[in-house]
Order: C-alpha cells, then structure tokens, then sequence
C-alpha cells in the first residue's frame, strides 16, 4: 500500500537549480522530514494492485539496521521532528517482540521529541498487544481500507479470501483503545464512479482523514486496466460536489488543495525542495525519490544509494547527484517547473510514476499527474465555476 509520502506544500516561483556533480540543488532537499523504513519485506494480503515485488518472503530489518537509521537522524540534527514511518510489507507482521527491539534505537530521539513514529497498516492483525505498543510510542496511525466489502475485493489474503472483515475487526480495536487513524483508500477501476458511497462509508467509520490513491501501474502492479483522467475528473468532481452539498468527511487531497490556495491567497506559501524520502529496506540498502523504487531492479538504473551499516544517509544524500536516477528526476522537475501550469500546487509528482510508466526519469508529465493532480484541479475549477469540465 502506498502513502503518499512526497507531499509538498507548495512553492511560489521557479526553483533556480543546479546540478554539481554530488548535489542536485535547489531542487531536491539535502535534509529529510520523512523516513520510511521496512520492519518486515512480508505482507500477510496480496492485494492485486500491490507494487511491492518481495511480499511472500518474511524477511526482518536486523537491531544495527535500526541503529544505524536512528544515527543518521541524529547525524541530520533537523530542527523539525522527522516522520519515521514504518511500511513497504506489513509492518504488523513483523514478531511484537522484535519491534519494540527495533523502536528502542529510536527512544532517545523519539522522548526529545526528534522524531514521531507512524506506520501504514492493513489492520487485519491488530491486537490488543499491537494497541499497547501503538499508543506507548505514540504511533500516528494510517489504515489502509478501500471503502465497503464490494470495494474491498481487490484485497485478498495469499489464499484468495477477502480481507474485509478482518480489517474491520482491527479497526474496532483501534477504536476500542481509543486511538486515531487516518485512512488510505486505493480507488480502483471498480470502484471510480463511486465518490458518494465511499463518503458516506468513510464518515461513519470514523477516521480522522481519508486519502484517496487512484491505482496506478508501478511495481509488481503493471497489468491491470488503467484509470482514465475522463474518470479521474468526474470523481474528483463528485467528490467536491459533495463537499460543496456540506460533506463534512476531511479528504486529504481536496485540503491540500484547499491549504495551497488560502496560502496563495495569504501570500505566505514556502518555497520547499523536493523531500528526498530515503526509504530503508530491511537490510539496510537505501533509494530515494519514491517508496516504490526499494527492491526495483532495472538493467538501466541503481536505484541504491548507500547502506546505512555502512554510511549514514546525510552522507550518502551529499552525494546523491552522481545517481543517474536523482539527476533525471531533478532534471524532469525542472521540466515540470518550466511547462507545467499546475506547478505552483504540485511541485512535481512522484519520481517512481515517471519510472513505471516510461523507463526513465526525464519524463515530466505522467498518467498519475493527469490523474491525481491535474483532474483534481480541474474539477475543482468546474465546480467553483459550475461549468462543465473542459476535455483533454
Ligand atoms: S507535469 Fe505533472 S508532475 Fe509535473 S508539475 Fe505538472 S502536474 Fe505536476
């Protein structure tokens, strides 16, 4: 399951970048506010969008991974708290005693409050035990649930039963012990003409947010029937009517819209980098850019950075620039930059898209960005005017 970690804020301007051998500045950011890392490679679903190439295999992050990795914070020594989010597999299928030995490197950063721990789960193995630990480390909690049953069928366990109903067990245990989750709902070609049903299922059921991800072609998931941006566009529309007709369910990507306009129009919009996301598989091997290039081999790209047993990410982010992968991808920003209209609201979309949907990084616009960010503007601006949306 996928967060959608590159969340920009916004940025008035054009970014001035340069590439010098090591860095791509300007650009990409040097330092991080989010680190995903992988506990376990296993995941006990095997839903049939999934990218993730290694899920059958329980393979666990080793304690000196974890210790290098809380190192490297500190090395970084950020003066905001970074996100270490736990993800890419299941994290809860990792052993409960096996965790809390790796969240002990963090304990010193995390009581200083240099870090928050977070972690995307499929819910279906919560137990009272998990729900100790969540809230003893004050987890920031996200679900990932695709709306009712019916929804819910691209969802399955290795023996092909549905998952739904466990998910909803651990989304009442979670309720049970009192602690808050957002939700993460993938929107699937089944499931894209129908905004209103998943509003209404995603109210009752409590989170504090929802975000939707339309599905995408990456990864292990590169077979399935796309979305069209026809109707990408008219669920983002259905969605703001409903908004509009007084919907009160919080819709991550419609606020992000939402906050980069009152920001616009108060003037006070950041100008912020690219986050690099290092994102650190189990053994310690480390990509950036996108979640979804760990454990991606390609004969024209490495997409490892570094090792944190062997070096710390600071250091390996110094050098980053010499990747092939980092320099395309800070080139194909520029190109966003230079042609896009969305820019200022996007900030250029998601390295790995570029990568599934073409082969390369030097791509600018992609399916994805159609869909998720350009088709949510557009429907925005058709609701606003009340006019029918103008076709591509
Ligand atoms: S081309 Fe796509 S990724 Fe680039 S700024 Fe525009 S909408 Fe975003």
């Amino acid at each position: 399951m996928k967060r959608d970690s590159a969340d920009p804020v916004s940025a008035h301007g054009r970014p001035a970048a340069t590439a010098d051998g090591d860095r791509v500045s300007g650009l990409i950011a040097d330092v991080f506010h989010t680190l995903v890392t992988q506990p376990t490679t296993l995941c006990n679903l095997d839903c049939a969008y999934c990218y993730l190439p290694d899920r059958k295999r329980q393979r666990l992050m080793t304690a000196d991974v974890a210790a290098a990795l809380a190192g490297s914070v500190a090395e970084q020594d950020s003066p905001y708290p970074v996100e270490v989010v736990w993800h890419c597999g299941e994290p809860l299928a990792t052993p409960i005693g096996h965790m809390r030995s790796l969240l002990t490197a963090f304990e010193p950063l995390r009581r200083k409050g240099a870090i928050t721990h977070g972690v995307q789960t499929n819910a279906t193995l919560l137990n009272d035990a998990w729900c100790e630990l969540l809230t003893e480390y004050g987890f920031h909690v996200g679900v990932s649930i695709d709306g009712p049953a019916a929804c819910n069928a691209a969802r399955v366990d290795w023996a092909g039963r549905p998952s739904h109903e466990r998910i909803m067990r651990g989304v009442a245990r979670l309720r049970d012990a009192g602690i808050p989750f957002t939700v993460i709902c993938v929107v699937t070609p089944d499931t894209i003409g129908r905004a209103a049903e998943l509003v209404r299922y995603f109210t009752d059921l409590g989170c504090a947010s929802v975000g939707f991800n339309l599905e995408e072609q990456e990864g292990a998931n590169a077979f399935r029937a796309p979305i069209s941006v026809e109707q990408s566009e008219a669920f983002w529309r259905d969605l703001w009517r409903l908004r509009q007709a007084g919907a009160r369910l919080p819709i991550r990507d419609l606020d992000r819209l939402c906050d980069w306009i009152g920001a616009t129009r108060a003037g006070g919009v950041d100008q912020r980098p690219f986050d690099p996301i290092p994102t650190v598989s189990h053994d310690g091997d480390v990509v950036i850019l996108s979640p979804e290039l760990l454990g991606v081999r390609s004969p024209d790209y490495d997409f490892v950075i570094g090792n944190v047993r062997r070096q710390s990410i600071p250091a390996m982010l110094a050098r980053a620039g010499r990747m092939r992968y980092v320099r395309e991808f800070g080139q194909a920003l520029r190109g966003c930059a230079d042609t896009c209209e969305f820019y200022d609201f996007c900030q250029g979309a998601q390295a790995g898209n570029r990568y599934f949907e073409t082969g390369s990084f030097t791509v600018s616009e992609t399916a994805y960005c159609r869909n998720t960010r350009q088709a949510l503007a557009r429907a925005a601006i058709a609701c606003l005017t009340q006019q029918a949306p103008e076709r591509r």
